[in-house]
């Protein structure tokens, strides 16, 4: 699929924001010069620090009427013809760069549902002052009729908050003339301790929020990383394991067939960054292993930190089921395969098998369901629903 004439379109969007976010006064401001691809060699020469993968750029300048001295310049980067970086400097010694990530089209669904994600990294510095603003965007779009269809999901992160929106345009292409039709719902959220909590929300009246949806805040993050850990504290929470402070990782340098483990011996659970895995599926497997790697510690078996902190913190278990369902786990523990590296686990039945397995399982399978149900009331209010 050629994905290089929509991504124009976007780009050209982003690109008009953007002209009528820094020029309020239209009148006022004015293009000097044409903007032109050149080649980046141009760039390198002049020892700017330029990305590897950058192969042309565009350089547009921008003057005030009323101050001849100003000046705004705008420089972009492109690799094989997507942009990737974008910096704003003018001579008031404001700077803004934003980088732009974009992991192409995954297709949702095969005919026409697809979406793009961009982010954006806002690094504003103006005189002393520097923030560090991160935008993420992911696009979703279906074209009929030459019409389009868009859902923009975006995350603006500065520090501990993250101001989240959902926009769903009616179909009207870019026009965007039913500008009442618009549905949106935005979040302002504060992350203490990896855990987003809702501080403000809005919505246009013709879409409502459920506030007993209790993944409501995890929908709206954007990172892929921020999200998983956040999930995975969530079933720690649920799951009363706070106490063993078991650290959560996500890491480059893990087997491809792992989306991730929990480890007795490093207190851990890490995951595989390029995991596709839904999120809320491989944090309740993995707090589950979590769980499972506690009751054994509380049986009195094990030597692992792990397992004498579980057993020092939470007491031998109380309740005979459930200490029965611990001794189980401890044999299936003893019978776990040893896994070559590289081995694809899924084609391995003593994996697929053990005890400790089916029942992490199980324990997503539910995690997942009651994920789904919960988010469709939200979900049915969105063309593509919110993740
Ligand atoms: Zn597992």
């Amino acid at each position: 699929m050629n994905i290089t004439p929509s991504l124009n379109r976007n780009m050209y969007r982003i690109k008009q924001n953007l002209l009528h976010m820094i020029n309020p006064k239209r009148c006022n401001y004015v293009l000097l010069g044409k903007p032109q691809k050149e080649d980046i060699e141009i760039l390198k020469k002049l020892d700017c620090d330029v990305p590897e993968q950058a192969d042309t750029f565009s350089m547009v300048k921008i003057g005030k009427r009323d101050d001849k001295s100003y000046e705004k310049s705008i420089t972009t980067l492109y690799s094989k013809g997507i942009i990737i970086r974008r910096t704003i400097e003018d001579t008031e010694g404001n700077k803004i760069i934003r980088e732009y990530e974009n992991s192409g089209y995954d297709i949702k669904d095969s005919k026409s549902h697809e979406r793009t994600v961009i982010q954006k990294i806002l690094n504003k510095i103006s005189g002393d002052f520097e923030t560090n603003l991160i935008e993420k965007f992911n696009t979703y779009k279906f074209e009929k009729d030459g019409k389009i269809k868009l859902q923009i999901a975006k995350n603006v992160t500065d520090g501990n908050i993250i101001n989240a929106t959902v926009t769903e345009y009616p179909l009207t292409g870019y026009k965007r003339k039913l500008e009442s039709l618009k549905k949106v719902i935005g979040l302002k959220l504060e992350m203490i301790d990896g855990l987003p909590h809702i501080r403000e929300t809005f919505e246009t009246p013709n879409v409502k929020i459920f506030p007993d949806d209790k993944y409501l805040p995890f929908r709206f993050i954007l990172n892929p990383e921020t999200k998983l850990k956040a999930l995975t504290k969530l079933f720690i929470k649920d799951k009363d394991l706070d106490k063993l402070k078991i650290k959560v990782e996500v890491s480059e340098d893990i087997d491809r067939y792992t989306d991730g483990y929990f480890s007795d011996i490093t207190g851990k659970i890490v995951y595989n960054n390029v995991s596709r895995t839904p999120h809320v599926k491989l944090a309740a497997h993995e707090v589950e292993h979590a769980h499972q790697y506690r009751q054994i510690g509380r049986l009195g078996k094990g030597q692992s930190k792990y397992a004498i902190l579980s057993r020092n913190l939470y007491g031998s278990i109380e309740n005979l089921q459930d200490s029965m369902e611990a001794h189980k786990y401890a044999i299936a523990s003893e019978n776990y395969p040893v896994m070559k590296k590289g081995e694809d686990w899924s084609k391995n039945p003593d994996y697929i098998n053990n005890y400790l397995e089916i029942k992490a399982r199980e324990a997503e399978k539910e995690a997942a369901d009651e994920y789904i149900e919960m988010g469709s009331p939200l979900n049915k209010q969105f063309f593509f629903g919110i993740d």
